[in-house]
């Protein structure tokens, strides 16, 4: 089995990879089962059409989900001729979607961090990754809070000096440029599927688990990169699609501008709202390389596909629903939604950042105004080497084991709030986030009980519950 030939290979820098069945067995699975695999195969199916979906819903449909599908059970529709009504690939957009990526690449490889050297308190410029499971510790180049000001800082310049083009682009692009992601997020999938094979980056830390369909969606190198710099994993996470997150929704606002001759409260909370969420990624971008995108998946589809289309295509649903009905909330529901988004909020960043600190100093640091509680943990790396850690069992880590999951869940809630209660389809974003966080959860936390053994059930009996203390 490819699996069992891999494990017994040895990697480039001469030290057999046999001692990666053996000894560490925490990272990805290394073996598929048929649940995984019918939900991996549907996901490769279904995803691009549910993206597909949604978009054209808005697009035709005046954002009705169930429209299109009334219409085709009605025989007034046929898959085909909404398929034709869709705008189709064109060069213009395909030269916008390059200058774009082009331009993050640029941003991203060739101007090293100078942000942390004047914004006190940001961690910035080259950084180190956590130990993968081969025991290595990579290097990166944090630079994207300044690709996000630079980038953005440009967007403003043009739309209200340079005009160079209308601030509307991306939404009256927003079809084609679909295209032209789906284009670069196989093309990005496919290749990093190819160099697994045939030159990965590091030997050592590649997964192949015999089922060509898992390992071309989970992935199979665990940091891909060209050269010494060009992280995959750290490219596509953050840009093009989180840097083009709020620009997305900056396009919706103009369109709403345009279109009605004014922007809604509800427009602006959403802004608001996803650019506190987006701003939060890049200032706190040396903590993500310590998260499971991170340090635990690997590249494949999941993350190349998922990073150029999903994540800019159905994270921004809100705005998009926001162009075709623009909802004026009350007073008080406006302010309702904005406090439960910067509640949900305080907890994500609060919980995040108690375990960063508590794990930087190593436990020498104040939680909550005291000394924090933990529980010593062991676990092995693929070279054999036993690692020492600890897991916090005080502040938002003892009330539950992901609390800042639920404050996600609570920040996400208010996006779909902000858009009032007469569609579903802005409502999709809090399904899908529970989906996903409620599974990332479970899936961490077979990781962690195979990484830490006696050690995590002893965690977990200290922190019973999962996210919400006496419920999950
Ligand atoms: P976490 O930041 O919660 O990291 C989980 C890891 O932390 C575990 O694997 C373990 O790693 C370590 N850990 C677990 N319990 C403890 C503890 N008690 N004390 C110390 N360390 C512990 O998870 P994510 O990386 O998934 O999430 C990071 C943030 O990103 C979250 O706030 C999440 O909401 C958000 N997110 C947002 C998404 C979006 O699409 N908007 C998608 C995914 C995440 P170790 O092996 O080091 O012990």
């Amino acid at each position: 089995m490819e699996s069992t030939r891999r494990r017994t290979q040895h990697s480039a820098n001469g030290k057999g990879s046999e001692a990666v069945g053996k000894s560490a067995q925490w990272g990805r699975a290394w073996e598929v089962d048929w649940f995984s695999l019918i939900g991996v195969v549907g996901l490769l199916c279904f995803a691009p059409f549910i993206v597909f979906y949604f978009v054209m819903a808005c697009d035709q449909y005046q954002c009705s989900i169930s429209q299109p599908l009334l219409e085709l059970y009605q025989g007034k529709a046929t898959l085909l001729s909404i398929w034709g009504r869709a705008p189709s690939f064109t060069w213009s957009a395909a030269k916008i979607y390059a200058i774009w990526v082009g331009f993050q690449v640029f941003l991203y490889m060739c101007i090293p961090d100078v942000a942390h050297k004047f914004i006190p308190g940001y961690v910035g410029g080259v950084q180190d990754g956590a130990r993968t499971p081969a025991g290595l510790i990579n290097k990166y180049e944090i630079n994207g809070l300044q690709c996000w000001i630079i980038t953005h800082a440009l967007w403003f310049a043009n739309a209200n000096y340079l005009h160079w083009f209308s601030p509307t682009i991306i939404f009256d692009n927003w079809i084609p440029l679909m295209w032209c992601a789906n284009i670069l997020g196989y093309a990005v999938s496919t290749f990093a599927f190819l160099k697994a094979y045939l030159f990965p980056t590091n030997a050592e830390d590649c997964k192949f688990t015999g089922n060509v369909f898992y390992n071309y969606m989970m992935g199979i190198e665990f940091n891909p990169r060209i050269g010494t710099w060009f992280d995959f994993k750290l490219f596509f996470n953050g840009r093009p699609g989180i840097v083009a997150w709020t620009l997305i929704n900056l396009s919706y606002m103009a369109k709403q501008q345009e279109l009605y001759g004014h922007v809604t409260n509800s427009m602006i909370l959403v802004n608001l709202l996803q650019g506190i969420y987006v701003l939060d990624f890049f200032w706190n971008e040396a903590w993500y390389l310590k998260t499971i995108d991170i340090c635990h998946d690997h590249f494949g589809w999941y993350l190349g596909w998922g990073d150029c289309v999903w994540l800019p295509y159905l994270y921004t649903l809100q705005g998009l629903y926001l162009v075709y009905h623009p909802v004026q909330l009350s007073d008080t529901l406006a302010v309702a939604v904005l406090l439960l988004g910067l509640i949900g909020y305080y907890i994500f960043r609060s919980t995040n950042h108690q375990k960063d600190l508590f794990r930087r100093t190593e436990g020498a640091c104040s939680i909550w105004g005291r000394k924090p509680t933990y529980i010593e943990c062991s676990y092995l790396s693929a070279d054999g080497h036993t690692h020492r850690s600890k897991l916090l069992t005080s502040g938002f880590w003892g009330v539950a084991r992901h609390f800042n999951y639920t404050g996600d869940l609570m920040g996400s809630l208010a996006y779909c709030a902000a858009c009032g209660f007469s569609h579903i389809l802005p409502y999709f974003y809090i399904v899908y986030m529970t989906i996903l966080l409620v599974h990332r959860c479970i899936r961490d936390e077979h990781r962690c009980s195979s990484k830490y053994g006696k050690d995590w059930k002893r965690y977990t009996d200290a922190v019973p519950y999962r996210l919400i203390p006496g419920v999950f």
